[in-house]
């Protein structure tokens, strides 16, 4: 594509998914299903990678999603809450495996885990006592959503050690509550959400707690927000120690030595998505090793050394088709 057309359909795909990720993150309604987002943006990076100069600091390819709903308390996070890089296909998986080796060395492990479609969320312990719960927001800054989390009878009030930490963890809405609630959505003349993942945010952002307190949600913890601080060497060594401490993490996590067998891996998961009862959209891969990742590093919106691989959504690919793409 010429530089003109280029630059006009750059800025094109910034209005729409600027307006696409306030709709979904601010008022957890999404206007087009995610296949049509991830599509756009994935375009919106090869023309980027075509023409640098296009790339400016406030593309939606370099920020995270979310924004800071009024009403909230604001809280800043001391280690930024990221997104994560995706992969469509095994081929990604490989190329990102090659990146990482190429960068880290040929010794790096593999951990897989269930990418929970819900809202990510930090959970701040001084000696051992629940203290400050926050919404990711966008990556810098969060809203404080304290009281709505306390409400979420897996997170622990008070750790089994008197550990001062803050971890990450997907809070979401399981399958079951999300149908209920929608039933009764539905009977009550209101509209339903879209799905469950909207659900838990719409529910976690409410100001009045005892919503909130009725929707029965859930949380698993996949992360430590600083491992420095723990003296541990790995990441599953932290989720280790995150189940010690009392948190629920998820179990269908699992090492791998090699890339084919992570992709062995989420093939299978694939398989058995519709049997779980919370919703995923994926599988996260990360490289296990602290020093490897530290070698990684950042970019500004994701870390090198995880990246998400995405299921086809089938259902959506399908309705995809029959609409026009080029907006
Ligand atoms: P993402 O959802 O692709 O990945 C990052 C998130 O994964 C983390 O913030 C965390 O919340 C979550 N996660 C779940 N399990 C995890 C685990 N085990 N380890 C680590 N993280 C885990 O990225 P994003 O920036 O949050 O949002 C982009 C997603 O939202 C895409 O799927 C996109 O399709 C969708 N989206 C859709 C629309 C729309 O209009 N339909 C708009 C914006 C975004």
């Amino acid at each position: 594509m010429d530089y003109q057309s280029a630059q006009t359909r750059v800025q094109e795909l910034h209005e729409l998914l600027n307006r696409y990720n306030y709709d979904y993150h601010v008022l957890d309604k999404p206007s087009v299903p995610d296949a049509e987002y991830d599509q756009r943006l994935h375009e919106l990076i090869a023309l980027e990678e075509e023409h640098p100069d296009l790339k400016t600091p406030d593309s939606p390819t370099q920020r995270v999603g979310g924004t800071i709903l009024e009403g909230f308390s604001k809280v800043e996070h001391k280690t930024p809450m990221l997104s994560l890089a995706n992969a469509f296909n095994d081929q990604d998986l490989r190329d990102f495996d090659r990146r990482v080796r190429q960068n880290a060395g040929e010794d790096v492990q593999y951990v897989t885990e269930l990418k929970i479609d819900g809202l990510a969320v930090s959970l701040r312990y001084e000696n051992g006592y629940f203290i400050q719960g926050a919404t990711r927001g966008d990556g810098s800054v969060g809203e404080d959503i304290t009281e709505n989390l306390r409400t979420i009878h897996s997170i622990p009030l008070r750790l089994k050690k008197d550990f001062s930490i803050e971890v990450r963890g997907e809070a979401f809405m399981p399958k079951r509550s999300f149908e209920r609630l929608n039933e009764k959505k539905i009977e009550l003349g209101e509209e339903p959400f879209a799905n469950p993942r909207n659900a838990a945010a719409g529910s976690l952002r409410q100001l009045d707690p005892k919503i909130a307190a009725k929707r029965n949600l859930d949380i698993f913890v996949y992360g430590i927000g600083d491992p420095g601080e723990t003296g541990i060497e790995k990441h599953s060594e932290g989720l280790d120690l995150l189940d010690d401490l009392g948190f629920k993490t998820n179990l269908e996590r699992k090492k791998c030595q090699s890339i084919e067998e992570v992709i062995d891996i989420l093939h299978s998961i694939q398989e058995q998505r519709n049997s779980l009862p919370y919703e995923i959209d994926g599988v996260v891969i990360k490289v296990d090793g602290f020093a490897h990742q530290q070698q990684l590093g950042f970019t500004a919106k994701s870390p090198r050394w995880a990246i998400a691989y995405k299921f086809p959504a089938e259902e959506v690919m399908t309705k995809l088709l029959d609409i026009e793409l080029n907006v």
